[in-house]
This record gives C-alpha cells, structure tokens and sequence, in this order.
C-alpha cells in the first residue's frame, strides 16, 4: 500500500498529500485512453467538484479538495484496463457522472483518479425498461423512451445534465416520485450491473430487490457500469401554477390533489410566498406576496382540476404542455433542489435542509414558521412514500427541501434539533458521509457488498465511514 504524508502549507493547514499518480503511471493510462482524455494540474479542478457549495459547511471542508488524474471514459474496456492498473497502485478512485450531486459526493478526499463515465453513454433498449450504459443523461433517456410512449418513472430535478449511473449511486427521486416512488421503490429497478475493483475487474449483475444494496452508496460499492429502470407510460403532462394568500388552503388543496387516485399527477410542490419572489424568469406570473403550487398533471384532468382550484379560491396563473418530444421552459427547472440554485442566486446566505415533516405535517409546518419564522422558507415536495424518511410507508409523503437563512452552523444544528424534536425526518445535506446523509437500513449488505468488490478499499475512500477500513484514514478529512 502506499505511503500518504499529511504537511502544512506555511501558516494554513491545508493538506497537501504525496502524489499518488506518478509519471509512469500517466504513461500508462496514455497506452490505454488518449491523451486528449486525460487531465492533470489544474484541469482536474473541474472533474472534481459537484454541487457542494450549497453548504457552507461542505464549502469549507472541501474546497480544497481535488482529483490528482481525471479521465474521461468511453468504453468498459478502457474503464476495466484503468482500475485494474489503479487498483495495481494503491490509486483512490472515484467515479463521476454529471457532476450534479449536491454533498461533496464526488469530490475525492485523497487525491488520486476521478473517472470521467459520461462518454459511456450508450442506450440499448426503452421497451417498458430502459437498458443504458451508466453514463447515458436522463434527458437522452426521456427522450428516447417518449418516442416509445415510455417516459422515466422518476428523475431528479437535473434530468438535463444527470447520469442515470450517478442518479442510481446519489440521488434518490425527484420528478414522477409522487406516482411511482423514489428509485428503489417497488419494482422500478431492474437491473445494475457493477465493475469490480480488483486486478482483474468482474462484471456482476445484480437483479431486482438484489439490486438495491449496490444503490445511493456513492460508488463505494463497486463501479456502475449499466443499469435497467422500468418506465412508466408516457402521459401528456401538463404544467400549472396556482397561487394563493392563505397558506393552509392551499396546502389542504394541494394535498387532496396529491392523494386524489383519480388525478394522474408527475410533480406536486408547494412554496411559501418569499420562495416565489426568488424565481425572476416567472416574476410575471407570480403575483407579490402569494404562495404557489406547482403541478405537472396528465391532460385529461386538467379540466376538473382547475374547477377545484376555482371553487377553493385558488387561481390559475400558468399553462404549459411539457411536450412530446418535451420542450422548455419546464417548471421542473424551478422544484426539487433547483429552489435551492434559485434562493442561492438571489440570496447567497441561503442554504438549506432536507425533510420528511411526517403525518402531523401541517401542524409541524406551524411549529416550524411559529419558531423560525422567515429564517426558514417552506419548500414541499409530496412523493409516494420517501426512502429517506420513511422507507416503506405506503401513501403520500410530505417531505421538502426548506430553504434555511443561514448564519452559523451553531444554529443550523439548533433548527436539525429542533426539527428532529417535533419528529421532523432530517436527511442532513451539510455531510459528505454517507451514514450521516439518510436512513440506510441495508447498510450491513452495502458493506458486505463493498468487501466483495472492493477488497483494497479505494472507492471513494472516506464516504462510507461505517466501513471497517480506509488505507488513507491516518490523514485528517
Ligand atoms: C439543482 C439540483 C437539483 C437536484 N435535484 C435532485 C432531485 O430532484 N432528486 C435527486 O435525487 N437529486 C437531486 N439532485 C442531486 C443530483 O442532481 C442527483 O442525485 C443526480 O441524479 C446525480 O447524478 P450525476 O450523474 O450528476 O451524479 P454525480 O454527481 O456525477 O455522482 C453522484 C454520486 O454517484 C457516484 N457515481 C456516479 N456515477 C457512478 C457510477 N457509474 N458508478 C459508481 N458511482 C457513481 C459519484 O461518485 C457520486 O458519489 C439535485 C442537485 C442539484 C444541484
């Protein structure tokens, strides 16, 4: 195993660590991979960074970090020849897809390689399940499968730029949870086949409920190489925006449009009035001072739909098809953790919390306002179950993204405690652990399938903190 020295950089102390990728060794990767396709120096900056500045508290502990090597990747044979020499050296690889994930997930704490999956992008096959390469984008995939009168059952609000690789190892739901649940929910995934970390890489292929244990593990758990979702019919969705001055009504009609079977529904997400003023490309639709539900619902129900918003008092602001092949704008771009980007560009303090708010949600809601007041900014997401609150639980689940004006991390953990007094579920986003991140009832299998697979323990070392070993676990992180 290799030799890793912490020193200190003059005053500060930053960790510089001893190279990991020698001359020889970028000679080697130039016999396998073009040239062209390797990055050193200062190109590895942008190879090795997610969206981890949404946390201050990850800003801080992570900005110095970065990939020694990346490689963009374009065939498994390439990917099998580069971990086998990797793995050969002691090198700490981590795996990257669209670099969107939000926890410093890819961001390598020791250095070493940065695998570049998004030129695997192949897609084989959308007959009622997509088969793709791990690198194929969510986008093309939709794409694909509409075609087909397919379309994704669920997506993260980035379906744009995500992998469907780093969707299955860090995302968990997003767009279409609120019909068919989160990504491991139910039967929505097939298939994942991993690579292996060893001298000579295998190809395994895990099947149905087997498959689970190898998701949401940042790619500590083998390399993920192609996977197999069932899709849902493509519906014609339609987007709407409704508004309102009452927060309750809107929340009690926004929920009975949630849990009405009748209605066929892809997105259902609730803002408080300030969120809204955030969104400037809408500001013409989004009357000052009133709170919005946005909805994406199959065209036939529009009709009745709209008779229940007008008989609650609650007006319709905003029509538009999502479209088949779909067309933007799409008011996807402004749900899920998109809020956040939003908030961030307006306010820079903001930062923010992932929540279940639980079944007495409207009376926690309360709780939280009374408390909190305009320092924490509701953001409702409602989904069919939420593996990372309430894994299992049948029915509609309230949970959200609220937006937190920050101050000092004293005080985010004060909200996290609070929260968590009232039985407010926190998925803490300000950690790039693994443990500290969610629920995982099935962490035991995840690290047994990580021994398996990864016996020298140089996938994204430091992730997943529960694991009996990290060879470079003597340098602080
Ligand atoms: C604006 C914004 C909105 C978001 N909305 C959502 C949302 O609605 N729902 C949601 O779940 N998430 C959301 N996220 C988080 C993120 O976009 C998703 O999790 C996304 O699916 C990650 O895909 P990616 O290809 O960008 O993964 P990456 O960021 O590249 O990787 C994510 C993790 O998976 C690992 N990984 C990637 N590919 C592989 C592979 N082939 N094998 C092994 N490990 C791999 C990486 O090492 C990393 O640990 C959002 C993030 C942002 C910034």
């Amino acid at each position: 195993m290799a030799t890793f020295l912490l020193v200190h950089q003059g005053m500060t102390s930053k960790p510089i660590y001893l190279p990991t990728i020698t001359p020889e060794i970028v000679s080697t990767l130039q016999s396998i991979v073009p040239k062209e396709r390797i990055f050193t120096g200062s190109k590895t900056e942008k190879f090795s960074k997610d969206f981890y500045w949404y946390s201050p508290i990850l800003k801080r502990l992570l900005e110095d970090r970065r990939a020694e090597v990346a490689i963009r990747i374009d065939t498994r044979e390439e990917l099998r020849d580069i971990t086998a020499l990797f793995f050969s050296k002691d090198v700490p690889v981590v795996i990257r897809g669209g670099g969107s994930g939000n926890y410093g997930q890819l961001i390598p704490l020791y250095g070493g390689a940065v695998l570049d999956l998004s030129g695997m992008s192949k897609i084989f096959s959308v007959d009622g399940v997509v088969r793709a390469e791990a690198g194929a984008t969510l986008r093309a995939i939709e794409f694909e499968a509409r075609k087909a009168g397919w379309e994704l059952r669920c997506m993260p609000s980035t379906w744009a730029i995500s992998s469907i690789g780093g969707f299955f190892c860090g995302g968990s739901g997003g767009i279409g949870s609120i019909l068919h649940g989160g990504i491991s929910s139910g039967d929505n995934v097939k298939s994942v086949t991993i690579m292996t970390m060893e001298s000579e890489p295998k190809f395994i292929k895990f099947e149905e409920k087997d498959a689970i244990k190898a998701l949401h593990t940042y790619g500590t758990t083998g390399i993920m190489v192609e996977v197999e979702m069932r899709l849902g019919k493509a519906f014609n969705w339609e987007q709407l925006i409704f508004v309102h001055d009452n927060w309750h009504e809107l929340l009690d009609w926004t929920y009975s449009v949630a849990t009405d079977d009748k209605i066929v529904k892809r997105l259902v997400t609730v803002f408080e009035a300030e969120i809204c003023s955030y969104f400037k490309p809408l500001k013409k639709f989004l009357p000052e001072e009133k709170m919005a539900t946005f909805l994406m619902v199959d065209e036939p129900a529009v009709e009745a739909l709209l008779e229940s918003a007008k008989a609650a008092g609650i007006a319709h602001v905003y029509s538009r098809p999502f479209g088949n092949p779909p067309k933007p704008p799409f008011i996807t771009d402004y749900t899920w953790n998109h809020t956040t980007l939003w908030a961030i560009k307006a306010d820079p303090s903001i930062t923010y919390l992932q929540c279940g708010f639980g079944e007495n949600f409207s009376e926690n809601l309360d709780k939280l306002k009374n408390k909190y007041g305009d320092e924490f900014l509701l953001h409702l997401e409602l989904t069919l179950g939420n593996a990372k609150f309430e894994a299992g639980k049948p029915g509609v689940t309230v949970g959200g993204i609220p937006l937190i004006k920050f101050t000092t991390e004293e005080r985010l953990n004060e909200i996290i405690d609070f929260c968590k007094s009232i039985g407010v579920g926190i998925a803490n986003p300000h950690t790039y652990k693994l443990e500290e991140g969610g629920v995982h009832p099935d962490i035991v299998e995840k690290r047994a399938l990580k021994d398996a697979v990864d016996p020298k323990a140089l996938l994204n070392p430091g992730k997943m903190i529960s694991y009996h070993k990290n060879p470079f676990e003597a340098q602080p992180t």
